[in-house]
């Protein structure tokens, strides 16, 4: 089998140049372990955080060693207890094509109610983003119009598809090609949305929303951001969920101009990590179930077949080449 290692830390964006592919060793599994042949796995945007060395929320990967991330295998030899050969299994050792974990970092998924993918997305880590992100820090409550950057990508789908759930009144999104901005109102049922590169996003904001938002669900951040608080309503809420306008920058970018009118907005701007929010898991996990079987929410991913493609489909997420979560099959 083979395995996705990072042998320099990229500065600026990422090239090929950055990782090796390599044969991996399968060490002989000790009691209580299972050995797992990943058959889909995640890219992810935070992942570009990892490839550098300093901390940031999660431990930067190793040089020489294989990457990390979400996958779905199936278990092939197991030592586990409650564990059995053919369950599929959701854990953090994505990157290679056989994984060896201890039986409690594995939880086993039911791929006959959703596929494999679905559980690294929107029944993942990604869906609970945007839930978490709403109900929790944003504090939805009915009747919000809702604005949502990255509209098209797995986060960004989800945020506008569970806001209407749980009630917004107006979702507004923001995308770069004019075949995202279809899919995002079309298919995602988005009540309107732009394309970020057609012109100011301040400008495209105020005319998608005349009277301003009571949320901004912040994927980009950057000119997105400032635009944002700009459409502030009284008691807006910005949810900052990530920025990867600058996760590729070498030099911190300025900030937003406009912040003093988080005063007479009385507004609030609050960053998050999905990480502190498992408490929900069970909750959405409940409610997602529901809203995928009577279609409120509709699932879209973009998938890269094969290991050997999987540091194209990473760096495809980063250029915006995945429309919904962006998985590589192996
Ligand atoms: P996406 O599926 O949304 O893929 C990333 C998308 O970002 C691309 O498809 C691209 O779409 C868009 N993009 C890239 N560069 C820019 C730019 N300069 N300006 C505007 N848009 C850009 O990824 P995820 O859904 O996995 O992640 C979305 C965000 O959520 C990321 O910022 C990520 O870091 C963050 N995140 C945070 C978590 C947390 O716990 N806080 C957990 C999970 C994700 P387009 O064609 O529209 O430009």
């Amino acid at each position: 089998p083979r395995e996705v290692r990072l042998v320099s830390r990229p500065v600026g964006w990422p090239t090929h140049d950055d990782f090796e592919l390599v044969a991996s060793e399968v060490p002989e599994l000790a009691e209580g372990q299972v050995r797992v042949r990943n058959v889909v796995m995640s890219v992810d945007p935070y992942m570009r955080g990892r490839m550098s060395a300093a901390t940031s929320y999660a431990a930067p990967y190793e040089l020489g060693e294989a990457m990390q991330g979400g996958a779905v295998g199936v278990v092939e030899e197991s030592r586990a207890d409650g564990i059995t050969v053919g369950d599929h299994v959701l854990h953090g050792l994505g990157w290679r094509e056989v994984a060896v974990l201890d039986g409690s970092a594995v939880r086993v998924v039911d791929v006959t109610a959703a596929p494999a993918s679905a559980y690294l997305g929107i029944l993942g880590m990604t869906g609970l983003t945007a839930y978490a992100g709403l109900t929790r820090v944003a504090a939805l409550q009915e009747g919000d119009t809702v604005f949502v950057s990255g509209a098209a990508g797995a986060v960004g789908g989800a945020v506008g598809q569970v806001a209407r759930a749980l009630g917004a009144s107006r979702v507004i999104g923001s995308a770069g090609t004019p075949e995202k901005v279809r899919h995002v109102v079309e298919d995602l049922g988005f009540d309107a949305a732009f394309n970020y590169k057609d012109g100011p996003v301040s400008a495209q904001l105020r005319e998608a929303a005349p009277d301003g938002i009571d949320v901004y669900f912040d994927n980009v951040g950057g000119e997105h951001l400032e635009a944002a608080i700009g459409s502030l309503r009284l008691h807006g809420r910005v949810a900052v969920c990530g920025m990867i306008s600058v996760y590729n920058d070498t030099e911190p970018a300025p900030g937003p101009r406009n912040l003093a009118r988080l005063i007479q907005t009385r507004g609030r701007i609050e960053g998050f990590l999905v990480g502190d929010h498992y408490d929900l898991a069970r909750e959405y996990a409940g409610k997602a179930a529901g809203w995928l079987a009577d279609g409120t929410i509709s699932l879209r991913e973009t998938s890269v077949d094969g290991i050997e493609h999987a540091v194209d489909a990473f760096l495809g997420v980063l250029r915006g080449e995945n429309t919904g979560k962006m998985v590589v099959g192996l």
